[in-house]
């Protein structure tokens, strides 16, 4: 097969979670468009991640993924509240420097997070059934027949908004904002909070950490910038074809939507459709790993995804939940490391532990989040393995959305500020503990 029409092979296969698009034509004309458009990122960007990602995965660096479940068309357009994802992950990444004494590979689940896979199709009220919201890339969230009909001109959307958001992170990255030492100044504005009083030593002691480095002299640009990368789940394959690129240096093909793209739980049938179009990419690729997994889907996936074993190439990322994670994550290691090619293993202490609370709210605990990472530094301490990174879903404001942590939050308050569209978010101070947590845990 040539390289063009091998790209093109993942129409004949099977595909999950697609929205039902009412006019093919539409959809074909969006494709064209947004093949037409330059890339989001370049190639050289995506193989340098691809060695950060290998680095995490031999244990030489931890990397720190982290953002909405959803991103809205709405929020882009607000530069505070990018700024203060940005700012979150920031934050937590000096954390995580310090307790693990290596380099945090930063990677925003931003700038095309715009597409949801969802366990019906169809939502009812009220007797009327309308399509689910699928994320703003495909429908709008108000339960009107306008909103919900998927249109493909929001495929376009999405790429203009991920570009204005990529250029929000480039700019806030690289331009100052990034100081470690201003960013070690906003975590202690979150330690003067009674709630996290305890972790002022830790603050504290890195606080000192900057000062040596000041006084020695060490003013590299690593202190002043950082790299952060991008990442969505890669789920309509519409607009992960039609932002699929040959790369002028390489000749090889390259998403260009994203510098690191995974598979959802949903979707990553080994010989469905995602995992075909991802197969033929050279980015870092992701697949997440639910409760049902097993070693066999991970070999088969590794058999389709990086059958070399080209280190950093896939990153497996688990979500197997707090209560099971000890019992479910050790086989799955085991038969992967037996195998020899190399992966790198992430956890995602979110989607294996969302409840919903007696007032209907759908949430998570926190206790149960930070159990789950527990358990995966267990697993991986105990098998000599390398515990790679955390996924994480969280948002810089002061949402109500999971409960627990230090700041008590509780069921009555979820109400107060709930506005995820789709899955609850760690809010800022729930994600500043649990980085001191992990970083605490890295350290041990
Ligand atoms: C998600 O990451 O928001 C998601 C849908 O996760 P999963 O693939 O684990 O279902
Ligand atoms: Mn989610």
């Amino acid at each position: 097969m040539d390289m063009y029409r091998s790209l093109e092979h993942w129409r004949e296969l099977p595909a999950k979670h697609q929205p039902a698009w009412p006019d093919p034509d539409e959809v074909r004309r969006a494709a064209v468009y947004l093949r037409s458009m330059p890339p989001l990122v370049f190639a050289g960007e995506a193989d340098t991640l691809k060695a950060e990602i290998a680095k995490a995965g031999r244990g030489e660096a931890f990397i720190l993924q982290g953002g909405d479940c959803a991103e809205t068309f709405a929020d882009s357009v607000s530069a505070n509240r990018i700024r203060a994802k940005i700012q979150t992950i920031l934050q937590m990444a000096i954390v995580l420097t310090y307790g693990a004494a290596l380099p945090i590979v930063k990677i925003g689940r931003m700038a095309g997070q715009y597409a949801k896979p969802r366990s019906n199709p169809m939502e009812t009220r009220d007797g009327v059934e309308l399509p689910a919201y699928m994320g703003d890339a495909v429908n709008g969230h108000d339960f009107t027949p306008e909103d919900r009909i998927p249109d493909p001109q929001r495929m376009i959307d999405a790429y203009h908004r991920s570009a204005t958001t990529l250029n929000l992170i480039r700019a806030f990255t690289g331009g100052g904002f990034a100081d470690m030492s201003e960013v070690h100044a906003w975590n202690k504005g979150f330690t003067e909070n009674p709630a996290y009083k305890k972790y002022e030593t830790i603050a504290a002691d890195i606080d000192w950490a900057l000062r040596f480095m000041k006084a020695a002299g060490i003013d590299s640009p690593a202190v002043r910038t950082v790299d952060m990368y991008s990442s969505h789940e890669a789920l309509l394959l519409e607009y992960e074809n039609a932002m699929t690129r040959i790369d002028q240096r390489t000749s090889e093909p390259y998403n260009t939507s994203a510098h690191f793209l995974w598979i959802g739980e949903r979707t990553r049938e080994w010989d469905g459709a995602h995992v075909d179009l991802l197969s033929r990419v050279r980015n870092p690729i992701g697949v997440k790993l639910g409760p049902t997994s097993t070693v066999d889907d991970a070999l088969r996936l590794m058999d389709k995804l990086n059958p070399d074993g080209e280190e950093g190439r896939l990153t497996f990322i688990t979500r197997l939940g707090a209560s099971q994670i000890r019992d479910l994550l050790p086989s799955l290691v085991e038969g992967v490391t037996k195998d020899g090619r190399p992966v790198t293993w992430v956890t995602d202490p979110m989607h294996g532990n969302t409840i919903t609370a007696t007032n209907g709210y759908k949430t998570r605990r926190m206790e149960d989040v930070v159990d789950e990472v527990q358990g995966f530094f267990e697993v991986h301490n105990a098998l000599g393995t390398v515990p790679g990174g955390v996924h994480i879903e969280l948002t810089g404001d002061s949402v109500t959305e999971v409960l627990g942590g230090s700041e008590e939050l509780s069921e009555e308050i979820l109400s107060q500020r709930y506005e995820t569209l789709v899955d609850p978010r760690l809010n800022h101070g729930q994600s500043l503990e649990l980085a001191f947590l992990v970083s605490q845990m890295l350290r041990a």
